[in-house]
């Protein structure tokens, strides 16, 4: 039966999300801005000070990437017990407590890790990977991104706990090229790729789909109108402006865009979003092509793996994977990594003709 609900209820839901600040701890919004330091106690749990001589706690623990509604009551209900209520998920998706008792902190992590919930991701450690939605809910997802994620972090898994990287470890998945995780500025970043233009069921177009806004929704214009007879029309595709996006595919199923034989990842570097020292940086392809190989992508993880060995080797305090390319130069980042160098790390994108690496100072051993 129905539940009856008040109307007061409705008008809250019709506002949209209610606004953040309403639910701040206090402690946040008394000293909001006004932070003195903050210092890594242990792994997972950091101390920030105020101005004011205000102290917090926050406890960061790894989650599942999907959430039950059963899973996310465990989370409250430890929140209730231990940090009045107050919990929030990260951007990257960990649970994090906040804590004003400094007693609570350790019964706090007892229970989290008697729950499946570990507590780390603070500091030069690896954190928590984000990634899209795949084979759960997306049409277009070339490799299941969750899944992957699920591998990856069993493998980095000692670096959640033990935060002795270089610098903190931000790895991101998407996939496929629409990247709508936007992981184009991680540590290391995996992209699922679609290396063959879709192939036309003229029946299905014809019969299904909307032609103008297909071929419109095109990033590279790669798309015409094609008449089939009096009336019947469909779509032509120019294999050599196809980049493979997927974008076609996703407003008509007649553009079939996969291809087991072909589909791929593809594993790019040295991106982030920092907040000093640099600007931001865009990741670098390294790898153009990896096969898709679930449930645990033990190529993909291999490299992975490969990659933060080399960087916690020759890497110096407190340099990100792409700083540490940088000074080093990708001409030797490539041979350290024993990878090759070919045509497909050459941009040659319809619009980023710029970015072509061609100066005085490109050379390759
Ligand atoms: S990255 Fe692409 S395939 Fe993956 S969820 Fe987003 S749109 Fe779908
Ligand atoms: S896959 Fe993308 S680039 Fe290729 S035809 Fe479809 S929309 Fe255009």
């Amino acid at each position: 039966m129905a539940q009856k609900v008040s109307k007061d209820y409705w008008s809250k839901i019709m506002r949209g999300p209610p606004y953040y600040g309403d639910m701040l701890h206090p402690i946040l919004k008394k000293n909001y801005g006004k932070w003195k330091y903050h210092e890594h106690v242990k792994p997972g749990v950091v101390k920030y000070v105020a101005e004011s001589g205000d102290v917090l706690y926050t406890v960061k623990a790894a989650i599942p990437k999907i959430l039950s509604v059963d899973t996310v009551r465990v989370l409250c209900d430890i929140a209730d017990k231990y940090s009045d209520g107050y919990l929030k998920f990260t951007s990257r998706h960990a649970a994090q407590f906040l804590i004003t008792d400094e007693s609570k902190i350790d019964p706090l992590i007892d229970e989290l890790e008697s729950k499946g919930f570990p507590v780390g991701g603070t500091g030069k450690s690896f954190k928590p990977i984000i990634h899209t939605i795949g084979w759960n809910h997306c049409h277009t997802a070339i490799y299941d991104a969750p899944g992957l994620a699920k591998a990856i972090s069993d493998e980095l898994f000692e670096y959640w706990k033990k935060p002795d990287l270089p610098a903190k470890l931000k790895i991101a998945l998407a996939c496929c090229l629409n990247m709508c995780g936007a992981i184009h500025c991680s540590d290391i970043a995996i992209v699922g790729l679609h290396r063959t233009p879709p192939v036309v069921d003229d029946e299905i177009v014809s019969k299904f789909c909307e032609i103008p806004s297909t071929i419109a929704g095109c990033p590279t214009f790669a798309l015409k109108p094609k008449v089939l007879g009096p009336g019947k029309r469909s779509i032509e595709v120019d294999p050599k402006k196809c980049m493979g996006c997927g974008n076609c595919y996703s407003v008509c199923p007649g553009m079939k865009i996969f291809n087991p034989k072909y589909d791929c990842l593809s594993i790019w570097v040295g991106g982030k979003i920092p907040d000093s020292k640099t600007p931001p940086k865009f990741s670098r392809l390294i790898i153009p092509y990896v096969p898709n190989n679930p449930p645990r992508w033990p190529e993909v993880t291999e490299i992975v793996k490969k990659i933060v060995d080399l960087w916690r080797k020759h890497a110096r305090p407190d340099e990100r994977i792409g700083e540490w390319i940088e000074r080093i130069g990708w001409e030797r980042f490539f041979k350290l990594a024993g990878l090759e160098f070919t045509e497909k790390h050459i941009d040659t994108y319809l619009f980023s003709v710029r970015d072509f690496r061609s100066s005085t100072q490109f050379k390759w051993e």
